[in-house]
């Protein structure tokens, strides 16, 4: 990836992905007409990325928006990146096709540009997002990633979407879709957390050497939403080495924290409904951090994962429980 020469990354499928999106997740309480005035602003920033998934419950909000900024003639729908995600509760393949069509009738579009399978793990069928039984636990069931794999792609095949790929996947669930007898498309990213604390350099450099991009959440230190996060965990934005760097570079640790990503290769997401940070996080293309700023940023690595999704620990596809 050249910083200078282009602001998007070439997918194992020949589609092009812009390295900076939109995050768009954010907890109930918010409304959901926020993710939508975050598209607006964002587009007319410059942002051609904006990633969502079902689970986030904002499609609705954010193809408004897509529909506003493409009459207003800021943007082409050809030039715009939108990504979703296939929710844990529709693994099973036969629940793959009808979870996108919803997806897409939800943003009122006729394809998306990158569907993801958002957790390796399922959970049980049916309209409750996060099923529970009756001591409250969460439902898990086990479906084979790779029968929801040959789902994906024929979702695909039949033009819903451009590109397909994997979300909180460890190296060795993304080895068995790569094995698959009969792998008609490779994942062309694996999107996971990853930030300072926890760089992935091993899961980088393995999906590095499969043509796999790694696209990166939670890079300036995560929605901290109790619900998923330990709100007892450091603050990303609050490190001083971090603030250090962006002192010198007259920027902001979440510019720094951006940036050290994109110049390892990373495609980043960052999340913001606030006009000022949007725009601030979309500075990132004039500055470049020093061999010894890189240097001393991946010393802060810590292994510090913000969500766990501890509720699925144990189960055979929990993710986490391997080193990458
Ligand atoms: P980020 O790490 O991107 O952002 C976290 C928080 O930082 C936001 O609440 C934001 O608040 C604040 N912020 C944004 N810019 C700045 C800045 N320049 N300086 C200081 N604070 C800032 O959060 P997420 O964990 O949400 O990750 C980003 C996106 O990744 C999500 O929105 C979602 O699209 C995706 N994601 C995917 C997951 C998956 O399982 N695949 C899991 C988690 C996230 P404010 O809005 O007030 O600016």
């Amino acid at each position: 990836m050249d910083l200078k020469r282009s602001r998007s990354v070439k997918l194992n499928d020949g589609h092009l992905m812009p390295v900076l999106g939109l995050g768009t997740y954010a907890s109930e309480e918010v409304p959901k007409s926020k993710a939508g005035e975050a598209t607006k602003v964002a587009i007319d920033v410059g942002y051609r990325h904006i990633d969502t998934a079902y689970l986030y419950g904002n499609e609705k909000e954010i193809g408004e928006a897509f529909r506003e900024k493409m009459a207003d003639g800021t943007a082409k729908r050809e030039d715009l990146f939108y990504t979703t995600k296939l929710w844990a509760t529709c693994l099973r393949p036969e629940l793959v096709r009808p979870a996108l069509e919803r997806s897409l009738k939800n943003v009122g579009l006729d394809y998306v540009d990158l569907f993801l399978i958002h957790l390796p793990f399922a959970m049980k069928p049916g309209e409750e997002l996060l099923p529970e039984d009756a001591n409250g636990k969460y439902v898990l069931e086990v479906v084979d990633i790779r029968e929801t794999w040959e789902a994906m792609e024929k979702c695909k095949d039949s033009g819903l979407t451009k590109s397909i790929g994997v979300s909180n996947f460890n190296h060795k669930q993304l080895e068995l879709i790569l094995k698959k007898p009969g792998l008609k498309y490779k994942p062309v990213c694996n999107q996971v957390e990853c930030h300072p604390y926890l760089n992935q350099s091993k899961l980088l450099e393995y999906c590095k050497s499969k043509d796999i991009v790694l696209v990166a959440y939670s890079v300036l230190g995560s929605h901290r939403n109790p619900k998923w996060v330990d709100p007892n965990s450091p603050h990303l934005l609050e490190e001083p080495v971090l603030n250090a760097i962006a002192k010198k570079h007259s920027r902001s640790a979440g510019q720094v924290a951006l940036r050290f990503l994109l110049q390892r290769g990373v495609v980043v997401l960052a999340k913001s409904f606030n006009e000022k940070r949007i725009k601030e996080n979309f500075q990132v293309f004039d500055f470049e951090l020093t061999p010894e700023d890189m240097k001393a940023i991946e010393g802060l690595n810590r292994n510090l994962r913000y969500s766990k999704f501890l509720f699925a620990e144990g189960h055979p596809y929990y993710p986490f429980s391997e080193e990458y």
